[in-house]
């Protein structure tokens, strides 16, 4: 942390995951942001009652801002399935139940798409990031991404978490739980939108 920090480009991230910090800082920090874990203010979860990503990133980024009384940045992801109507979609981490583990998700992934042939068995990961100036700001600015694939019949590799072991990554001829960390993060449908998010930020706090 530098000894001076400028209050307009200090930003809480609305999450507690180490990854997520390492990998929004390493991108934020050469622009000359100071980027701060929501987990060092020990704020309540916000209740990301939404019904899409975008809605529930949004609600995390303005409860954020509103405990720190910074600007704030959330993401929300998951995964969208065609052939399921786009379940387990904003439900992902939840999927098979409220104390649902990756493996017991994989599983109920793989019983709804019982009897549904490889080429409808289409999917994308989907991020949306969004940063806000303060909990009430009218204009935030909003990213997404997307990183299509297929749902495989069974498990595949041992790398990444969630559904990586279930999507087949088509460019790449494997799952993306097989792909090499650093390649997976440089195609993620995360990586995508804060490339896209970083971009916006780059534009509206020029100097
Ligand atoms: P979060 O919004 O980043 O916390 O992601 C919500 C859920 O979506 C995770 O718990 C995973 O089940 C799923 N998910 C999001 N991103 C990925 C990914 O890159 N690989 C596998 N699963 C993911």
């Amino acid at each position: 942390m530098p000894d001076w920090i400028d209050p307009d480009r200090l930003l809480v991230l609305a999450s507690g995951n180490a990854g997520k910090l390492k990998e929004l800082s390493s991108m934020l920090t050469p622009l000359g942001w100071t980027v701060r874990s929501q987990g060092e203010w020990k704020i309540s979860e916000a209740v990301e009652d939404g019904l899409s990503f975008i809605e529930n990133a949004l609600i995390k980024a303005r409860h954020a801002a509103r405990c720190t009384g910074l600007q704030a940045l959330a993401d929300d992801s998951g995964l969208v399935v065609d052939a399921l109507s786009g379940m387990p979609g904003i439900y992902s981490s939840r999927y098979a139940g409220p104390d649902a583990d990756d493996k017991a998700n994989n599983q109920k992934l793989l019983q709804a798409l019982r009897g549904v042939a490889g080429p409808d068995r289409a999917a994308h990961f989907y991020c949306a990031m969004v940063f806000v100036r303060h909990a009430e700001d009218p204009a935030p600015l909003i990213s997404t991404g997307k990183w299509p694939g297929r749902i495989l019949e069974q498990p595949r590799g041992e790398g990444g978490f969630g559904y990586d072991p279930l999507f087949w990554v088509p460019g790449n001829q494997c799952s993306s739980a097989q792909l090499p960390p650093e390649v997976k993060n440089s195609l993620s449908h995360r990586r995508q939108a804060l490339t896209a998010l970083t971009g916006q930020m780059k534009d509206e706090f020029r100097n």
